[in-house]
């Protein structure tokens, strides 16, 4: 028996990272999953790998969402579960910001999520009820220097999610939010996105610096995230909704001293 069974899930952002180690948890836990990105090419060929469903789906677009739905529908009948993950990152000091560059951080990030929330909550009422996760950030619940506008959309997002758990929980809809730190993903980690450097070298060395500034000694993994997303989407989390799920190390617990 898989955690999912029967279940109906479609993940944003799923051909690389987080979104993609979630695919493969989902669809080993019994889910059929819809892989939705804008990476075609690496969302198609992770789809056919794992046996789910690929879409394109740009998030800050309604009618990406309108089409996902239908092309969602048409494969597996109906959605009962979403996992809001697709999420961009740029550095930049605050008053130094374009507009436009917050202005696409808020309309991925932001709009993406708010847009997610309103496209398929009515398709998981009419399931009988499901479970929206949406991808926070320990910038979620703090603040931190250079990411600004990241941070600003991050903060929304835990928002949102506690506002959409009070209105849909009469339709049997859980949300909940997951915040994660450092991972060891193409965000964290662009060297994943270079061909030619190595990437195990990269990582032992985010896991060197973040030895020192996090309690257990090293960046996350995306499996680790994709477990916890596990979590809010199955039953094991059947009475728990509205609420933002720290998974960072330790990070956030308190100032060390040590
Ligand atoms: P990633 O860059 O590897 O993955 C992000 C995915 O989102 C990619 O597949 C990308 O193509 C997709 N995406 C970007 N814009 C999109 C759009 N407009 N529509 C649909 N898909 C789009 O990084 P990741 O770490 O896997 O990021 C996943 C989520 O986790 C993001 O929301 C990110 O903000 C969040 N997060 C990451 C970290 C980290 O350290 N890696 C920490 C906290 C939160």
């Amino acid at each position: 028996m898989g955690k999912l069974d029967g279940r109906v899930v479609l993940i944003t952002g799923a051909a690389r990272g987080q979104g993609e180690q979630e695919a493969r948890l989902f669809v080993e836990e019994g889910a059929r999953v819809v892989v939705a990105d804008v990476l075609d090419d690496q969302g198609e060929a992770l789809a056919k790998e794992i046996g789910a469903h690929y879409v394109h789906l740009d998030v800050s677009r309604e009618d990406d969402w309108s089409a996902a739905v239908r092309s969602a529908r048409g494969a597996y009948g109906r959605i009962d579960g979403l996992v809001n993950n697709a999420g961009i990152l740029r550095f930049n000091e605050l008053v130094d910001t374009p507009l436009a560059e917050f202005m696409q951080i808020v309309q991925v990030n932001q709009v993406g999520v708010f847009l997610g929330i309103k496209t398929l909550a009515p398709e998981l009422a009419a399931a009988g009820g499901g479970t929206i996760v949406n991808t926070a950030s320990y910038t979620g619940l703090t603040g931190m220097a250079y990411v600004g506008a990241y941070a600003a959309t991050k903060h929304a997002i835990v928002g949102l999610t506690r506002v959409a758990a009070l209105e849909l929980a009469a339709k049997r809809i859980r949300v909940n939010a997951v915040c994660p730190g450092a991972v060891d993903t193409a965000m964290s980690n662009p060297a994943q996105l270079d061909p030619g450097a190595n990437t195990e070298e990269a990582s032992q060395a985010l896991d060197e610096l973040y030895r020192k500034l996090v309690p257990l000694g090293r960046i996350g993994r995306p499996e680790e995230v994709a477990r916890l997303a596990l979590f809010l989407t199955g039953e094991d989390s059947s009475y728990i909704t509205g609420q933002p799920f720290v998974i960072d190390g330790g990070w956030l617990a308190g100032v060390s001293v040590l």
